[in-house]
């Protein structure tokens, strides 16, 4: 069964810390005690060598345009330019920098980049803000998809949860129902709220790079067939450690082969549903309330 991974960051370790000299982190956060144990990850070797052993064709990996995880546009295109035929890229632009739409444009047209990755509390803006919305009407023009990330993040006082909420999602959505989005990690402790969201709306999806004992706890059949059968995309956020383990995409890959799923709850997981995501062009022509009384009666 082919098998993408949707959820990647290959953080450019030198450039982040040239951009962030002098910024102070907190003491304290547990998961930032775990961040050693990621740098060899960083290495591209290491992330194909994961791949081949997870049984991974293609991952995707986002550039993240935030003060403390950074990877430029630059740098995603010419990792994907080493190894076209198992890597894409998805752009991040800071809504709060200068230029985001141009950047955005030169990002999809001249990078082959093909999504647009946000993180609203590392880069600090309330994703339903209209000053924002030049962004989405860009993406729409371009005919890419928006990653949000949802939920906790953790970085103590450097970022702001209420601008995590995934409920602010469901107004871009209402704003921009052709916008194609899709959020993170189960909703990072957010799941209710996340779920909420991707239930109502048809045009958002959501990826499963949760924590090990939340995908089993969580991710059940009655869940996902109430979302919606193409809701669900696989992914893995490598190579971010989940409670103290380093990461390793197979115990990703096995811990959904091991859930109470069927065989084609499973293969939209693993790749059929992001090729919908990727590609989704709304054929469901709106209805009238009189049309669905009919269609009913029939
Ligand atoms: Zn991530």
């Amino acid at each position: 069964m082919e098998i993408v991974n949707a959820h990647v960051h290959m953080i450019e370790l030198e450039k982040m810390m040239q951009k962030n000299a002098g910024l102070k982190i907190p003491g304290g956060i547990s998961v930032l005690q775990d961040l050693e144990a990621t740098l060899p990850l960083l290495s591209p070797q290491t992330l194909i060598a994961q791949m081949d052993e997870a049984g991974i064709s293609k991952s995707v990996l986002y550039a993240v345009d935030a003060p403390i995880v950074y990877a430029s546009n630059e740098y995603v295109q010419s990792l994907c330019a080493q190894f076209p035929d198992r890597l894409m890229g998805f752009a991040s632009v800071n809504p709060n920098g200068a230029n985001a739409v141009e950047r955005l444009d030169k990002a999809i047209n001249e990078r082959g980049l093909l999504g647009l990755k946000l993180h609203p509390p590392l880069q600090n803006f309330f994703p339903n803000d209209e000053a924002v919305f030049p962004i989405y009407e860009k993406a729409l023009e371009l005919k890419i998809p928006v990653v949000f990330h949802v939920g906790t993040t953790p970085f103590g006082s450097l970022s702001r949860l209420s601008q995590a909420n995934p409920l602010l999602i469901d107004d871009v959505s209402v704003e921009f129902p052709e916008l194609r989005i899709m959020l993170t990690h189960l909703g990072t402790l957010a799941h209710k709220e996340a779920f909420m969201v991707v239930e109502k709306n048809p045009n958002v999806y959501i990826d499963t790079s949760a924590y090990l004992y939340e995908i089993k706890e969580i991710l059940t059949l009655d869940l996902i067939t109430r979302l919606g059968p193409n809701k669900v995309i696989f992914g893995t956020d490598y190579p971010m450690p989940y409670a103290g383990v380093i990461h390793q995409m197979k115990d990703f890959v096995e811990c959904l082969k091991n859930l109470d799923l069927t065989e084609d709850v499973l293969e939209g997981i693993f790749h059929k549903n992001f090729e919908i995501f990727m590609n989704y062009e709304s054929t469901e022509e709106d209805l009238n309330l009189e049309q669905i009384i009919m269609n009913m009666k029939k």
